[in-house]
């Protein structure tokens, strides 16, 4: 992965966040949690079929009714180099409705499961900003705020911001406060 940015527990790098090894990723899911295009379907291909497995078992166990969006819910990694998977739904961008509350919801609530569980190495991928189409620049006000409000509190955390291409991570680095 090639780091764009590096700061003390926070970095933007560019490439493919099925190759991240540290204790989990997250997956930009969708309600189903059964799989999807996208980063999701690059997941579960680089997890194996356990992961859908343990995705369907959150369904019938948990969240019958889908993942509601801003929420997470998390499976093992299987076959990825991450040891786990934190699975969250983003919002779909409306430009009539502002969605970056639960859009912050999803790296909030992550953020708080790596706490929980003492996670010492976290990626994100920049979600919603695919097909679901919220703004990139957007997008990047709101992830940075909500990393720079509660990293501080996260002593043991690093977190690893992935981005597809050179330009989005750019593109990032450019909206961004950091
Ligand atoms: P959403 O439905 O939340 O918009 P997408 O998967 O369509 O999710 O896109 C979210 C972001 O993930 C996009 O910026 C896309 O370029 C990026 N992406 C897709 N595949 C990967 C991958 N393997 N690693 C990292 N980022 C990825």
């Amino acid at each position: 992965m090639k780091v764009h940015w590096q700061g003390e527990r926070l970095s933007v790098v560019e490439g493919d966040i099925t190759r991240f090894e540290g204790d989990a990723i997250v997956n930009a899911a969708n309600r189903s949690l059964l799989g999807g295009g996208g980063v999701d379907g690059a997941i579960h291909r680089a997890a194996g079929p356990e992961l859908l497995e343990a995705c369907r078992a959150l369904r019938a166990r948990v969240w019958p009714d889908g993942l509601p969006v801003g929420q997470v819910a998390v499976t093992p990694g299987f076959r990825l180099a991450a040891n786990h998977v934190i699975h969250t739904v983003g919002p779909v961008y409306a430009r009539t409705e502002d969605r970056s509350a639960p859009l912050a919801d999803c790296y909030r609530r992550a953020l708080d499961v790596a706490a929980e569980q003492e996670f010492a190495r976290l990626a994100f991928p920049a979600i919603s900003t695919g097909v679901y189409g919220y703004p990139a620049e957007a997008a990047a006000r709101i992830v940075s705020g909500v990393v720079r409000e509660r990293l501080p509190d996260i002593p043991g955390l690093e977190v690893t911001l992935v981005f597809f291409s050179a330009k989005d991570a750019e593109t990032f680095l450019t909206a961004a406060t950091l």
